[in-house]
């Protein structure tokens, strides 16, 4: 039971840092553990890196139909929020302390305390910030036609689409609008693409391709680009190319601010976890892309599963004597109640 000192300063049995697919399922599975939750999330909704993708069919999750990414997440953060967990927008954690009574205290970049017993990691490629094109003034285009990531495919529907960019997601954009934009240009600043070989013939089979190019110049008609130039790489050749909407998909740079600097132990692809997502210091766990280990899959079905880990060993870090995994939900008593209330079941 909580003292009248630790309700004041109001500590929870687990905190997620990170709100993605990883942190939403752990929110959930905390809750089936009658844990105390609460997630942060540094932006201002949930969903993670697949809010990068909002338009995309995703196939490879168990037991679901192909959906819509933003659909996905919705019904992600609908079960999060099955056991009613806190969750705060907008803080980027940044600091972790470790008191004598050891109650973690996390502070966010804007100063804000949260007390927690133990710390579940989901931060997966931290704080991504999207490659702008480095242009002077190509900003002013981000209302209109110039865009970095597709959240409505209809608008391209009898359009000229440039997409400069060569990694899987630039080419998956481009096939995607195979039969729906009126021209597809592709621009890559490399002679060879990086993305996936099968999808890259596809891709040439009928877009148009400029390599080793990339953009030089925006010109505008109206508030909106209207040609684009076109640079070779190596000898400088200018190609203007007339364009209703340009695409620009060059990667995220990743930033996982202080979080790396908290003395876990790391390795190239992230934060070091045993077989139990526990890290190198103890009552600290991790899940998802922010993690590794031999096998890690860097799939929305990894992060389900590694959440699932993650917070079995939480529970038993603060009750060494509980069950190694929540009962199945299909006998779990978190559940009666509720199945009363779905009439058909
Ligand atoms: C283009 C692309 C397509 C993909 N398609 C698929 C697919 O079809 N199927 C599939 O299974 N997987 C796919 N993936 C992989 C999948 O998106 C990731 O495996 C998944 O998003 C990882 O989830 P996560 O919760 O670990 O991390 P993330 O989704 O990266 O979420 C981490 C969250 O933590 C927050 N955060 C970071 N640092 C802090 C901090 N200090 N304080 C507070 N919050 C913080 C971030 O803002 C973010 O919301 C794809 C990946 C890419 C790049």
């Amino acid at each position: 039971m909580n003292t009248g000192a630790e309700q004041q300063l109001d500590i929870y049995d687990i905190t997620i840092v990170g709100g993605g697919p990883a942190g939403m399922y752990a929110a959930f599975y905390s809750g089936m553990r009658a844990m105390r939750t609460k997630i942060i999330e540094a932006k201002e909704e949930l969903g993670g890196f697949m809010r990068t993708y909002p338009e995309k069919l995703v196939w490879d999750v168990g037991g679901v139909d192909p959906i819509r990414c933003e659909k996905l997440i919705d019904s992600l953060e609908r079960q999060a929020r099955t056991f009613d967990p806190t969750i705060v927008f907008g803080q980027e954690i940044a600091q972790m302390e470790r008191r004598d009574d050891q109650v973690f205290v996390l502070t966010s970049k804007t100063g804000k305390r949260h007390y927690t017993r133990t710390i579940l990691l989901c931060a997966g490629r931290g704080m991504t910030q999207v490659q702008k094109l480095d242009i002077e003034g190509a900003n002013r285009y981000e209302l209109t036609n110039l865009h970095y990531t597709i959240t409505d495919l209809s608008r391209f529907k009898g359009k000229r689409v440039l997409i400069s960019g060569g990694g899987d997601s630039a080419i998956d954009w481009a096939n995607e609008m195979e039969g729906l934009a009126r021209e597809v240009i592709v621009v890559h600043r490399r002679q060879e693409f990086t993305a996936h070989e099968l999808p890259v013939a596809q891709m040439k089979a009928f877009a148009q391709v400029w390599t080793p190019y990339s953009i030089s110049r925006l010109y505008g008609t109206g508030d909106k680009i209207g040609r684009v130039e076109l640079a070779h790489v190596d000898n400088g050749e200018i190609m203007p190319i007339e364009v209703d909407e340009v695409v620009v998909s060059h990667g995220y740079d990743r930033d996982f601010g202080n979080l790396v600097h908290w003395g876990l132990e790391r390795e190239d692809y992230g934060i070091s976890v045993d077989p139990r997502m526990c890290t190198s210091q103890p009552g600290i766990f991790g899940a998802g892309d922010f993690i590794t280990y031999g096998s890690k899959v860097r799939l929305i079905a990894g992060a389900f599963n590694d959440a699932v880990l993650a917070v079995n060993s939480a529970k038993i870090y603060l009750e060494p004597t509980a069950s190694d995994m929540a009962g199945v939900s299909s006998h779990n008593a978190r559940f009666f109640e509720k199945n009363k209330a779905i009439s058909n079941l």
